[in-house]
């Protein structure tokens, strides 16, 4: 045990936390030269892609260090808010940390989030200064960044470069030198943490842990407390790169259990897993159930496809617990699903994996958040709405709550002016402004999470010119003067386009849902008239006129593979429409209250 050490790496975005992964597993010689693949801890495809780590892994290098073996478990945690949890959880399962700050960028949103959360579990920190390669570094001035974000020495900051390998070797003498061994008790009754869990289609669910007391044994019967349901441990074992099964997995150590579960349900991210026989009395702190923030609907494109819908999202829900979804049925739309997600990038994954591993086509319609809505009759009890549809009639309403979220901006000075003004009219409140140098600043503000939904990422960009970075947590629901706003497409009202807005915003936004529609709703042979309306006052109006002329008519007489690639592209262009009555809608229209300008 005392020559474990547990640690995770904790970055803002792009600062290097991959990179250096890859660097410290090639410089313990924990990777074969077959397995160097860049980034090798990203694994699934959409993570290659997007270069994300949706979800945390863990892996164990050995190391010796002044003629002694050590075992560095490093604990890889996720590196986007939608998935704070897991994040908070592969934290809880280390002693120590690695903060990567990038030598060009200094620290940003997400380096402080990070570092909070890590300071939460007392962690011990050690600064990495990355990237001193790039001629862009300011070594200097970043050490002097971090050194007053916490409170620490100059020598402490170890300057390298995951790229050419500078600092690699001090990095991980740090790792032994610094972090602390784990403490725990051999003797004790099994405590094991769940950090992760990775869904194997031949093997069943793979469940991530960190043993605190007592030992987990192949074969023994083990209990997972928040489920309390029993299982036997039909292998153990720890993560190298592939699966190094064991006769036993001790205290301290990290490790992998198959049990045959075939639900990724069953196993939650921050359970305590304890010996089945004499259970411990004290389940690990800090276990949540995770909620879903944000919900859509999602309709096939072909109406007659809801069954097999159903049966991808049933598959896709075995392998990823945190999607929820449940039938509804749209006027508009049909037969679909309202899915529940962490967040937009989860969203987009699952949109995506429906698409590419079951080959569905959907729609997809705009998100909304979960509000709780009070009656007057029932004015204690929320009534919990996931879509706006679902909202009470405004007559019998005492009042709606909205989920609210604590936002951490650090941009330039002289965007500071911007930066408050966007958040000002995302209904944000100011609570906290701190220069962390003359030149940066950092930026509170409790705001809706709703806000966040829409468009909000893409404005702080450009009112920053991208000098902008930005995290948020969760802090509960707060009321909030909220209506209805429904949209009305050839004076037919279309359920999946209504949205909850704030009342001071709702004439705004409705007028320009009108104006985004008439632009994303091809013409057709007649007019549309496309209308906001709350209850049955019209706010809005807009028309898309009748088209006029064959839209091919122009290429008659010429060239006849023209004409044909112009048929195609409709073609392709119509896959994502869906009637509404009489009016063709496509997928964007959907998601126009997303992008409005
Ligand atoms: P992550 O988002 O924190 O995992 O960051 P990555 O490891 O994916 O790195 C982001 C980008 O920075 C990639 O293009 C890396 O090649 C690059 N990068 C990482 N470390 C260094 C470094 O030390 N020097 C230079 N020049 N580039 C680096
Ligand atoms: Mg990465």
């Amino acid at each position: 045990m005392k020559n474990i050490r547990n640690f995770c790496i904790i970055a803002h975005i792009d600062h290097g936390k991959s990179t250096l992964a890859d660097r410290l597993l090639d410089f313990t010689g924990s990777v074969t030269e077959r397995e160097k693949k860049e980034q090798l801890l990203d694994t699934m495809d959409l993570e290659r892609e997007r270069g994300i780590t949706i979800k945390s892994h863990a892996i164990q290098m050995e190391y010796t260090y002044k003629g002694e073996e050590y075992i560095l478990n490093l604990i890889d945690t996720p590196g986007h808010v939608d998935f704070s949890y897991e994040v908070s959880r592969s934290i809880a399962a280390c002693e120590g940390a690695l903060l990567i700050v990038d030598a060009a960028q200094s620290i940003q949103a997400q380096t402080i989030s990070n570092l909070y959360l890590a300071l939460e579990n007392d962690l011990k920190i050690i600064p990495v200064l990355n990237k001193i390669d790039l001629p862009s570094a300011n070594p200097e001035e970043v050490t002097d960044d971090i050194v007053d974000l916490l409170g620490c020495d100059p020598s402490e900051v170890i300057p390298a470069s995951a790229k050419t390998g500078i600092g690699i070797e001090e990095i991980l003498a740090a790792v032994i030198e610094r972090i602390p061994a784990p403490k725990g008790n051999p003797d004790e009754s099994l405590q094991a943490l769940v950090f992760d869990s990775v869904y194997n289609p031949f093997r069943g669910v793979e469940t991530y842990f960190r043993v605190i007391n007592g030992e987990i044994k192949k074969g023994q019967k083990i209990k997972f407390v928040a489920t309390d349901s029993d299982y036997y441990a039909d292998e153990v074992g720890t993560l190298k790169l592939t699966q190094h099964p064991k006769q036993s997995v001790k205290t301290g150590d990290v490790g992998y259990l198959i049990t045959g579960i075939k639900d990724a349900r069953e196993v939650k991210v921050g359970d305590t897993i304890t010996d089945a026989a004499s259970p411990t009395k004290n389940a690990i702190e800090g276990f949540e159930d995770v909620k879903p923030m944000v919900f859509a609907g999602i309709y096939p494109v072909d109406t007659d496809e809801f069954e097999e819908l159903r049966a991808s999202m049933e598959k896709l829900q075995l392998n990823d617990a945190s999607l929820v979804f449940a039938p509804e049925s749209s006027a508009a739309l049909g037969f679909g699903f309202r899915c529940g997600f962490l967040g937009m990038l989860h969203m987009e994954i699952i949109q995506e994996r429906l698409e590419r591993e079951f080959n569905m086509t959907v729609i997809t319609t705009v998100p909304n958040v979960s509000y709780n809505a009070y009656t007057r009759k029932n004015p204690t009890e929320a009534l919990i709405v996931n879509n706006p549809t679902d909202l009470p009639d405004p007559s019998s309403i005492d009042r709606v709550e909205e989920p609210y979220i604590k936002a951490t901006i650090i941009t330039k000075a002289d965007y500071v002016g911007n930066v408050m003004s966007l958040c000002i009219e995302k209904r944000g409140l100011i609570t906290n402004q701190t220069y962390l140098t003359t030149e940066r600043v950092e930026l509170n503000f409790d705001m809706p999470l709703a806000e966040i939904v829409f468009d909000f990422y893409d404005r702080l960009k450009t009112v920053s010119k991208g000098y902008a970075s930005f995290d948020y947590t969760p802090i509960g629901m707060r009321v909030s003067k909220l209506v209805r706003v429904d949209i009305l497409l050839n004076a037919q009202p279309v359920d999946a386009l209504s949205a909850l807005i704030h009342a001071d915003n709702a004439v705004n936004i409705g007028k320009r849902m009108c104006e985004k529609l008439k632009e994303l709703i091809p013409r057709q042979q007649f007019d549309i008239p496309i209308q906001a309306a709350i209850g049955s006052k019209v706010i809005s109006r807009e028309t898309t006129k009748a088209l006029r002329k064959d839209v091919t008519a122009k290429c008659y007489g010429g060239d006849i593979s023209r004409k044909r690639k112009l048929l195609e592209k409709q073609k392709k262009g119509k896959k994502r429409m869906r009637q509404v009555g009489n009016v063709e809608v496509p997928q964007e229209a959907f998601m126009a209250v997303l992008k409005l300008n």
